[in-house]
């Protein structure tokens, strides 16, 4: 009997190479394999008739299908090619009869005697009037005594691991959750009417109806947010740094700062300045963030704290996530900065090596006639030739898109220093209190005068011609556009399974379910660029997407910044926040399958500069729902309004793990709570790590639990332990 920590090869049928296919993908043991979950489950339970494979529904997309069957004939062995065996016979249901194939598999002659029933799951084809074939389909005997399962869970796998073998696999290991020692306290697991983890593991494998994978799925997710919440609750909330270097300018100094700006700042910069100020006036290093609407302004913010860290005799340092980013940072600033008087430089993986080792010597230079005194970068900054001489501050932007390791592995490079980072992602209350409760915030909730509303409208297909029409529009006279479509590719295999992500706890889900197949497919950018452009022949369209090479991203980016390219179709790559004033107009393909946050980012992107802008939501499919969630943005503007709204209807997955997904998502930390729409289970998890770390700080009482925190956050790659 295998127990948590036997080792993979000690399950029957896991050899020397299959173990090594498992350790490819980070299985070692029983219990890696238990918390390898399925990424979707075949619904074998809705049996269907044969006849059912010449319906609209079963050709639109739902490729295999479950169909009951009595063996009717004799199976007949004959060979074909050399070695190859054909095993035949016919089969029945009340609606026509189906001649059904394997190959090389003799042996199952003694299976399918006549009169024996079967549950068959594949690919059914018409073959003639009232006659189907079946190749190679799943087979399960039936009998009326015991019901067969309705779900089939599907893995992810990897070569060298079939499906079949791994449900094998952990059909053995699933002895072990009999054993297993449950590290959530009891009381807290009566207390939220969650299942054992035993039970979860068990029917998040063979579930055995819909209710009882929900069940499963409740009490994983409430783990995952649990394991989160502590993880950051242990390790996060470290004491505040002493020691860090005071920085204070008068008034006067401040002034010259100001007067260098186009424009006066806003009450609300003017109050996080303030709070700035003052931070950076103490010895206890600065640990803030400065969170508003993209647009609202935070860059001169930042830029002002780091002209007081400078004036105060020290260096400041700005990170963004991608080069594109970095570059238009340093365009806006540097140039302030020198009108000021100070050194600066842009560090970026595009910097060349000779140009890099005079940063990295001006950096540490310990003359301060010498010194740089700003340097604006993107992970370039984290490299190990980077040292500061007199390190001041560190602002990060767009800070989310950072791993926790990466914002420590800065701060641990500038020991002492005062922190900062922007944020344009209005995170939920509950949710930044827990990601970020060791910040101290600063809310820009105003933006600049003169900014106009970005007319927002909702349409579907119908309105295709007249949406190329309104492109062409607002491009002659002397606009930009931006077209989004999601990310995701779906294979034809993929839209008959459920996503292990699909809510199985509603009436509802079957419905749902059926409902897929008549969504409008999917576009993936580069063939809708190719589209466009072909009914759009006179305007210059391009496209990026997620699996681009950075340098090929930025280059296209640049192009578009500079006005040669007119319209730009992406996935969400370019959510973050990039810069083009002459963009405005957003449209959005497939809307219906965006976060109304995500979709706030990316109507930020236009309405930047001085035309009239619009973002146009277009509706693929998902019925009255989706419209309804998408009424939203025609009536909200208000960041942190939506990011509620969106929490209640989505969950927390697109905020746990933003779209282009580095962090936890990516490494497998939250595979249930990414996709868990009641944000109640989120915040009673929350509020139970709070109380459980007020009572035990360091969960000396609980190893179990720290053993199990301690290990997600391994996964996810992250320093804390
Ligand atoms: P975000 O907060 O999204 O990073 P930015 O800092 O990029 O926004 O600011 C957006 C634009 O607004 C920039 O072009 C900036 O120059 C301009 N801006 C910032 N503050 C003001 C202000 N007080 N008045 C007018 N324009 C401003
Ligand atoms: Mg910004």
């Amino acid at each position: 009997m295998p127990y948590l920590h036997t080792p993979i090869e000690a399950l029957s049928g896991v050899g020397a190479a299959r173990k090594t296919a498992y350790n490819k993908m980070g299985i070692y043991t029983v219990e890696d394999l238990l918390y390898h979950f399925p990424r979707a489950y075949e619904h074998r339970g809705d049996v269907r008739l044969l006849s059912e494979a010449r319906g609209e529904a079963y050709q639109s997309g739902k490729a295999r299908m479950a169909t009951l069957l009595t063996v009717s004939t004799e199976p007949k062995v004959s060979r074909i090619k050399g070695r190859m065996t054909l095993l035949k016979f016919r089969a029945f249901d009340d609606s026509g009869s189906c001649d059904i194939t394997f190959f090389n598999q003799e042996f199952l002659r003694s299976t399918f005697t006549v009169g024996s029933v079967f549950r068959f799951y594949g690919r059914v084809e018409v073959s003639g009037k009232d006659r189907y074939t079946m190749t190679g389909p799943a087979y399960e005997p039936y009998t009326e005594r015991r019901p067969l399962p309705p779900l089939y869970a599907v893995y992810p796998l990897t070569e060298g691991i079939s499906n079949k073998m791994i449900s094998e696999h952990i059909r053995q290991s699933l002895a072990a959750t009999g054993l297993v020692e449950d590290p959530l306290p009891e009381d807290i697991r009566v207390a939220e009417g969650l299942c054992t983890l035993g039970y979860a593991l068990r029917q998040i494998h063979t579930p055995e109806d819909f209710q009882s994978l929900h069940t499963a799925k409740r009490r994983l997710a409430f783990d995952e947010f649990f394991r989160f919440a502590l993880g950051l609750g242990t390790a996060g909330r470290t004491a505040r740094v002493q020691g860090a270097p005071i920085c204070r300018i008068t008034d006067t100094v401040m002034e010259d700062f100001l007067r260098a700006l186009p424009y006066s700042l806003t009450g609300a910069q003017a109050r996080a300045l303030r709070e700035l100020r003052r931070d950076l006036a103490s010895d206890t290093a600065m640990n803030r963030m400065i969170v508003g609407d993209v647009g609202c302004g935070k860059t001169v913010c930042a830029a002002a704290a780091m002209y007081v860290a400078v004036k105060a005799g020290r260096q400041a340092a700005l990170m963004a996530p991608t080069g594109i980013l970095a570059s238009q940072h340093a365009a806006d600033l540097l140039p302030l900065f020198e009108r000021l008087g100070l050194r600066g430089a842009l560090l970026t993986g595009h910097t060349t090596a000779a140009q890099k080792k005079k940063i990295y010597a001006a950096l540490a230079s310990e003359s301060p006639s010498e010194r740089l005194d700003v340097v604006i970068g993107t992970q370039a900054l984290l490299s190990e030739g980077v040292t500061f001489a007199a390190p001041g501050l560190v602002v990060t932007d767009e800070q989310h898109r950072f791993g926790v390791n990466q914002r420590a592995t800065l701060s641990e490079k500038n020991k002492n220093a005062h922190l900062l980072v922007m944020s344009a992602t209005p995170i939920p209350r509950t949710l930044a209190l827990v990601m970020y409760g060791d910040l101290d915030v600063s809310r820009i909730d105003e933006m600049p005068p003169g900014r106009q509303r970005v007319d927002t409208f909702v349409v579907d297909e119908s309105y295709r011609s007249r949406l190329d029409a309104f492109i062409r529009k607002n491009v002659a006279e002397g606009g930009q556009v931006y077209v989004v479509c999601p990310a995701v590719e779906e294979t034809e295999e993929d839209t008959a399974l459920i996503p292990l992500s699909a809510d199985f706890g509603g009436e509802q889900t079957a419905v749902a379910i059926a409902e897929k197949g008549s969504d409008i497919p999917m576009k993936a950018a580069v063939q809708y660029a190719a589209e466009l452009q072909k009914r759009l022949p006179d305007l210059t369209v391009s496209f990026v997407h997620g699996r681009m090479k950075p340098a090929e991203k930025d280059k296209v980016m640049s192009a578009f910044a500079s006005g040669e390219i007119q319209v730009l179709v992406s996935t969400t790559v370019i959510e973050v926040g990039v810069n083009v004033p002459n963009a405005c107009l957003m449209l959005v393909e497939n809307a219906e399958r965006f976060g109304l946050s995500q979709l706030h980012q990316l109507r930020g992107r236009v309405g930047r500069g001085m035309r009239k802008s619009y973002c146009v939501l277009i509706r693929g499919g998902g019925g009255d729902t989706a419209k309804a969630r998408l009424e939203v943005m025609r009536t909200t503007y208000d960041g942190y309004a939506i990011a509620e709204k969106d929490l209640a209807q989505r969950g927390p997955g697109d905020f746990l793990a933003p779209a282009d997904g580095a962090g936890i998502r990516q490494s497998g930390g939250f595979r249930l709570a990414e996709s868990w729409s009641d944000a109640e289970l989120m915040n009673h998890a929350f509020s139970h790590a709070r109380d459980l770390l007020t009572d035990d700080p360091t969960l000396a009482g609980y190893p179990e639990l720290k053993k199990t925190v301690a290990r997600m956050y391994a996964q996810s790659g992250n320093i804390l332990n």
